[in-house]
């Protein structure tokens, strides 16, 4: 018979994974920038297209990792069908043998057959569009695979384009943020996550407001959910449980819940969702008037993070 058949749930968190592998690194790479230069200073254009030269080896892997997130969410539409159908195309064929054979030995459908596969097979279809810059990633995945480079540069706002594009085709109703903060916590550096001097949220929260202001309203909505130019707000939980509020990096560096009504938060971190009151704030210099009520942090504003 044949082991280790693969789950769908399986394949589609390895392709997160993958997918967040490519993503970290790409909003790392514009910070580490940003943190020095200031990636919208014009004084600073020239440093930046040199800057821009240095990242080459990584946008490299980025592609590759790209390639292999989309390859692996469609992989695991089709295993949501049955994984047998992960077989097709391969005219398999099996010889005399006593032993099981483990479902990883096992040729599986080639890459580029991939979006029409997932098209003839699966309820939800992958674009057009979608199929285009499969090609486009996956052709030059295998330039850097065999020929060992790109042989052009790449510019990384082009790739973070195609990386927002394939998530907001390949995950629709996930929650982005919360599935990149899995990531940061599934990560080896986890390991020194205390939650008092290092936690996942505190390495959000270096990155967030690059991120976010590198976004175009479209991408932000795509991805968040939200519109862009709409309030953001402290969520007690993450800035609590990511010891936010024990060093200096204070309350305004993670604002990753929203309004969903008048009465109702939700942070799209942690996905949790709390009820409020609208209240000014009773602190002096602040605007907010969005109040908790509810445990573990009743009469907390949402916006500067002070009691009432
Ligand atoms: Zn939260
Ligand atoms: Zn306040």
């Amino acid at each position: 018979m044949i082991t280790n058949v693969p789950s769908a749930n399986d394949l589609n968190k390895s392709a997160l994974t993958a997918f967040f592998a490519a993503w970290h690194p790409l909003i790392q790479l514009f910070d580490d920038f940003n943190q020095s230069f200031g990636l919208e200073d014009p004084t600073y254009a020239e440093e930046l297209e040199d800057y821009y030269k240095h990242c080459q080896a990584e946008l490299e892997t980025i592609y590759a990792l790209a390639a292999q997130a989309s390859e692996l969410a469609m992989k695991a539409r089709i295993c949501e069908v049955s994984p047998f159908l992960l077989l097709l195309g391969n005219g398999a064929s099996f010889g005399e043998t006593a032993s099981n054979i483990d479902f990883s030995e096992l040729r599986t459908i080639d890459a580029v057959d991939l979006p029409n596969a997932v098209n003839a097979i699966c309820p939800i279809k992958v674009s057009e569009s979608f199929k285009q810059r499969f090609t486009e990633i996956r052709k030059l995945r295998n330039k850097i695979t065999h020929l060992g480079g790109a042989g052009k540069d790449s510019a990384p706002r082009d790739v973070m384009r195609l990386l927002v594009e394939q998530y907001a085709e390949l995950w629709p109703d996930s929650y982005f943020l919360n599935n990149w903060i899995d990531y940061i916590d599934s990560r080896r550096f986890s390991f020194f996550h205390d939650g008092k001097w290092t936690s996942a949220e505190m390495e959000f929260a270096d990155i967030q407001e690059t991120c976010f202001s590198l976004l175009s309203k479209g991408e932000f909505k795509k991805l968040i959910g939200f519109p862009k130019a709409q309030r953001r707000y402290i969520c007690q939980n993450c800035v609590y449980l990511g010891g936010l509020h024990r060093n200096d990096m204070g309350f305004g560096d993670l604002t990753t819940a929203f309004l969903l009504d008048d009465n109702t938060l939700q942070c799209q971190l942690c996905t949790i969702t709390s009820k409020i009151e609208r209240k000014a704030c009773s602190q002096e210099d602040c605007k907010g008037n969005v109040i908790s009520i509810e445990e573990p942090f009743p009469g907390q504003c949402h916006t500067c993070g002070m009691d009432q």
